[in-house]
């Protein structure tokens, strides 16, 4: 028998589950533990509130959960409830899906004035995530400036953006719906400190932005590259250029009440955050691209804004004991391989990169990688002691840790909670989850 822990029930962590099925079939047992007593991670915390059909692919990961061969272990944090090396002496394979969900930090003088936030805390924000329902974000200037030009960066301009009506049939939480119903702001820049043409955004989720009710996209024209250069882009690319290309063009139509503009500002690389206790403005330098790479021209001004939200990428949180590859953010690793019996996979192995359906090949790889290394291992059937070595040292430690059907009872409540048209509305203390499973 191979046990199999997996640390994260994100989509790395459930891909890697299917796939340890697909390699060992009756001769695994895989335990999924996460911090938070709720499973799938991204997808209920990062994937946008008004992306529902994203979401559904946690329908996938929950066919892998309901296997006898896998168990899920909320509420149980490891490096502090339990340690890797703990692990590590109860499971042939560790195996770290924990993602990448902490902010990236600009560098920036002001960085750290209220109402400036990375995306992971603001993204988490209005999707629920408990360790930032409280960020009580002040929406009550007219302009937010959302560095950088990845997809997260779309997704906080589209929420920005949106109407309340245009939430209907998300599972964005109330706090934050109330919050966005009494907003201020009308005007949205988007600061890319290069040019269009090197944008990490994707055609689907720029052409949504001509979907909203009341929200308008602009381009300079003057900074889109000549049309001649789009044939050397790779398809996909060009056509989230061509967006751009749309945007520019669109003729000036008659205002609309309440309406919110959505302003691309390129080769623009924030310098500073000004403000006394609180975000006043953001000073930017014009930049121009020499050898594909962003250069200060020297130029600088200053765009008026009350809310700063920087979408410039994740980081894995570090483990104690795990070595930690500072410069990107991620744990060290050869293709996945930490140390012996010790592998990360998704984003914790290889950066804040790719779709969700990245992780499945990953997690197909990773599995490959153990199954290698533990070729004709323990050929006599001795292995570690897997589950029932974990449940003695919970039960040790009074760690009451919750399962998939206690998960089954706070999906139950929180789908009952739902408003009116909402698929659900989340428990956004864990207090509130443990809870709803019937714990306390
Ligand atoms: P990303 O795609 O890596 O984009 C990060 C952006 O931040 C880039 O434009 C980058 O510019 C810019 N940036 C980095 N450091 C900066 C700095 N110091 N100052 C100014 N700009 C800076 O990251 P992401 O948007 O967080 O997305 C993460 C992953 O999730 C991506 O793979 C994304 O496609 C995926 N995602 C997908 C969806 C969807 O499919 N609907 C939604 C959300 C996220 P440079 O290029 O110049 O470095």
């Amino acid at each position: 028998m191979r046990h199999i822990a997996i640390v994260g029930s994100g989509p790395a962590g459930y891909y890697t589950a299917e796939a340890a099925l697909r390699q060992w079939g009756e001769g695994v047992r895989v335990d999924i533990f996460d911090a938070l007593p709720v499973p799938f991670g991204l997808i209920r915390s990062g994937v946008a509130p008004d992306h529902q059909s994203i979401k559904g692919v946690s329908r996938r990961y929950e066919a892998t959960a309901l296997t006898d061969n896998v168990r899920f272990i909320g509420n149980v944090s490891i490096g502090r409830d339990v340690t890797v090396g703990e692990l590590r002496d109860l499971y042939d394979a560790v195996v770290l899906a924990t993602g990448a969900p902490n902010d990236r930090k600009l560098g920036l003088p002001g960085e750290d004035l209220a109402n400036v936030f990375g995306s992971a805390a603001f993204v988490g924000w209005y999707n629920g995530h408990p360790h930032f329902s409280g960020l009580d974000p002040q929406l009550s200037h007219d302009t937010a400036v959302v560095i950088g030009n990845g997809n997260v960066a779309l997704d906080v301009a589209r929420i920005l953006a949106k109407s309340q009506k245009e939430f209907e049939g998300s599972d964005i939480v109330t706090h934050a719906l109330k919050t966005l119903t009494g907003s201020h702001v009308r005007r949205i820049v988007i600061l890319g400190r290069r040019g269009p043409f090197q944008i990490a955004m994707t055609p689907k989720e720029l052409g949504e932005l001509t979907l909203l009710s009341r929200a308008r996209p602009h381009v300079d024209a003057a900074d889109l590259p000549a049309e001649t250069g789009d044939a050397a882009l790779e398809p996909g690319q060009r056509k989230a250029v061509g967006h751009l290309r749309s945007f520019a063009k669109a003729a000036p139509a008659e205002p609309q009440v309440d309406e919110v503009s959505i302003e691309f500002d390129f080769y623009a690389a924030p310098r500073a955050i000004l403000g006394d206790t609180r975000v006043e403005a953001v000073e930017v330098e014009r930049t121009r691209l020499q050898d594909g790479k962003a250069v200060g021209t020297g130029e600088t001004y200053r765009i008026p804004a009350g809310l700063v939200v920087a979408c410039i990428g994740y980081q894995t949180s570090p483990i104690p004991d795990v070595p930690y590859d500072d410069q990107h953010g991620r744990f060290a690793n050869e293709d996945g391989r930490i140390a012996p019996g010790l592998y990360c996979v998704g984003w914790a192995r290889r950066g804040p990169t790719g779709t969700i359906g990245t992780n499945r090949p990953d997690g197909f790889a990773i599995v490959e990688r153990i199954a290698e290394d533990l070729g004709g291992f323990r050929a006599d059937g001795a292995g570690k002691p897997g589950r029932p070595g974990f449940d003695a040292l919970a039960a040790e430690r009074g760690i009451d840790y919750v399962k998939f059907t206690d998960w089954q009872k706070i999906d139950e409540a929180e789908i009952a909670n739902a408003r009116n048209g909402a698929p659900r509305e989340k428990f956004v203390a864990v207090e509130r989850m443990i809870e709803a499973t019937g714990k306390r």
